[in-house]
C-alpha cells in the first residue's frame, strides 16, 4: 500500500504516467492483450441456447409476442439475488419499467446484474447504470424489433461474441441431440439417467430413458436391461455428434458419490419411489455415476460436472476426488472453477491429469474471485487445462458474459505480464488457448466441426 503511494506520487512530481495498480484495464499492456483476446474465434464449452422459435423468453405486447427487456432481466442470473418486477398484465413496458427500475438499487454492484452492462453498452450504446426513462422506452423497442427474426441472434453470438463453436446443454429436452444451429454442438445431459432407478423418477418424458426404450423396443424389465438402454443411449449420442456428457445433479443432491455393489443397485431398480428410502435411492444413484464414469471412458465423452454453487452444501469439487482417482482414463471436468472452491479445483486439477477446469459462468458468480481464479490456476496447472463458457440463453447474455470473460481474462493475464511474471507473448498463447485451442485438443473431434 505504502509504495504504491510513493509511487504514485514520486509520478505526479516527475510528470511521467505512471501505471498504478488502480486499474489496470487503462494500461496499455492491457489493451494489447485484450485486442488479441478479442480477436480469438471462440469455443464456448457451455450454454443453453434453444432453437430460435423455442426460446421461451417472450411476452405478450401491445405490438405482439416478443423478446424485450424484460424477458433480457428476467432470464438473466440476476433473478438469483433480486426479484425483478413481473410483467404487467396490461402489457405496457411503461407499467413495467415505473416499477422495474428500482429493481436494481442494491445490485449494481454485484456480477450477476454487471455481465449483462456489455451488452447494452456495445450493441445498443447504452449505460445501464444511468440510463433514464427515454432511453429505457427505446431500449425496449429496439430489442423487441432485434427479435422479429433470427438475424440478430445469429449476428451477435457470431460477429459480435466471435463464437465458432457453442456447446448446448439441453436441459429442457435432455435426450435429444438436435443441432439447431451451425456453431451447436450437441452435449448429452445425463442428469436424469443418473436418478432414473424407478419410471415415476424422470421429471417429463423427454428426460426418460423408460420413454427411450418404449420408442426403440427395448425392454426395461431387469437391471441389466436397463443398463443395455443406457449403453444404447450413448451408442445415439455417438453417432448424433455429441461431444461430451453433462451432470448437474450438484443441484439435487451431494456429489459425494461412494463404491457401491452392482447388487445393492439393482435391490433399488424398478422399486416405486415411495418404497425407497432416500439412503436407498442414493445407492442407486451413486452406483450409476461411477457406471457412467466408465461409459464416459469407453465412448470417449468427458464428463462436465456441475460443481460449486449450486446447493452449495454438498457441491465441493474435493468431494469427486476419490472417483477421480479410481478412473484415471475418464476425462472429468469441473464447472464454473467450483465456485466458490476455487483454490481447491485448482488444487485437484493439479494432482489429477484427467481433469480440466471450466470457467463457465465464473465471471458471472463473481468477476472478482473470477480473476483470481484464472491466475491461480495459472500457477498451479498447465495453460491447456482451462476452459470458458457463457452459460446463457439469449443474445445479450451471451454476449455480455462472453465480453466478461474476454476483460477477465486479459485483466488475470495483464496483471501477471505488469508482474513480470510472464511475458506478454505468452499471455497472448494463453488467451487463445483457454478461449478457443485447450477445447480443439480435448475435444478433437471438434476439428471437424469447424466452419468459420
Ligand atoms: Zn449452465
Amino acid at each position: 500500500m505504502r509504495s504504491a503511494y510513493v509511487i504514485a506520487v514520486c509520478g505526479m512530481l516527475l510528470g511521467v504516467h505512471v501505471s498504478t495498480a488502480a486499474d489496470i484495464k487503462k494500461s496499455d499492456v492491457y489493451r494489447r492483450i485484450k485486442l488479441k483476446i478479442d480477436a480469438v474465434r471462440a469455443i464456448d464449452t457451455h450454454d443453453h441456447l434453444r432453437a430460435f422459435n423455442k426460446m421461451p423468453d417472450r411476452v405478450d405486447t401491445p405490438d405482439g409476442r416478443g423478446m424485450n427487456l424484460y424477458s433480457i432481466w428476467a432470464h438473466s442470473y440476476l433473478t438469483r439475488t433480486t426479484k425483478i418486477t413481473p410483467w404487467p398484465q396490461d402489457r405496457s413496458f411503461a407499467t413495467w419499467w415505473k416499477s422495474a427500475k428500482h429493481d436494481f438499487r442494491d445490485a449494481r454492484a454485484t456480477s450477476f446484474y454487471r455481465y449483462l452492462l456489455p451488452a447494452f453498452r456495445d450493441l445498443y450504446g447504452v449505460d445501464f447504470d444511468s440510463i433514464n426513462d427515454d432511453d429505457a422506452k427505446r431500449l425496449n423497442q429496439r430489442i423487441f424489433a432485434n427479435y422479429q427474426n433470427d438475424r440478430w441472434l445469429l449476428d451477435v453470438i457470431i460477429k459480435r461474441a466471435n463464437i465458432e463453436l457453442m456447446f448446448i446443454d439441453p436441459y429442457w429436452n435432455r435426450l435429444q441431440f438436435a443441432r439447431d444451429y451451425q456453431f451447436a454442438v450437441p452435449v448429452f445431459n445425463v442428469t436424469t439417467i443418473l436418478s432414473a432407478s424407478h419410471p415415476g423418477r424422470t421429471p417429463s418424458s423427454r428426460d426418460s430413458p423408460y420413454v427411450f426404450a418404449e420408442r426403440r423396443n427395448l425392454p426395461t424389465g431387469s437391471f441389466s436391461e436397463f443398463l443395455e438402454v443406457i449403453e444404447v443411449l450413448f451408442q445415439e449420442a455417438r453417432a448424433a455428434d455429441c461431444i461430451c456428457l453433462k451432470s448437474t445433479q450438484a443441484y439435487l443432491r451431494t456429489l459425494d458419490y461412494q463404491v457401491v455393489d452392482v447388487k445393492d443397485a439393482e435391490a433399488v431398480y424398478g422399486r416405486s419411489p415411495e418404497e425407497v428410502t432416500e439412503a436407498e435411492q442414493k445407492q442407486f444413484e451413486d452406483f450409476m455415476f461411477w457406471h457412467l464414469c466408465r461409459l464416459s471412458a469407453k465412448y470417449e465423452l468427458p464428463f462436465q460436472i456441475h460443481t460449486g454453487d449450486a446447493r452449495v452444501q454438498g457441491s465441493n469439487p474435493m468431494l469427486l476426488v476419490d472417483v477421480i482417482e479410481a478412473n484415471p482414463d475418464t476425462k472429468f471436468i469441473l464447472f464454473h472453477g467450483g465456485y466458490p472452491w476455487v483454490g481447491e479445483t485448482g488444487a485437484i486439477a493439479m494432482k489429477h491429469k484427467n481433469v480440466w477446469i471450466d470457467s463457465c459462468w465464473l465471471p458471472t458468480l463473481s468477476y472478482t474471485m473470477a480473476k483470481r481464479a484464472y491466475q491461480e490456476w495459472l500457477d498451479a496447472v498447465p495453460a491447456d487445462r482451462i476452459m470458458w463458457g457463457a452459460d446463457t440463453v439469449d443474445a445479450e447474455g451471451i454476449y455480455g458474459a462472453t465480453e466478461l470473460t474476454r476483460q477477465c481474462i486479459a485483466e488475470a493475464l495483464s496483471e501477471k505480464v505488469e508482474k513480470g511474471e510472464i511475458t506478454e507473448d505468452y499471455a497472448y498463447q494463453i488467451g487463445r488457448q483457454i478461449m478457443r485451442e485447450n477445447a480443439l485438443k480435448l475435444f478433437p473431434r471438434l476439428n471437424r466441426m469447424l466452419w468459420r
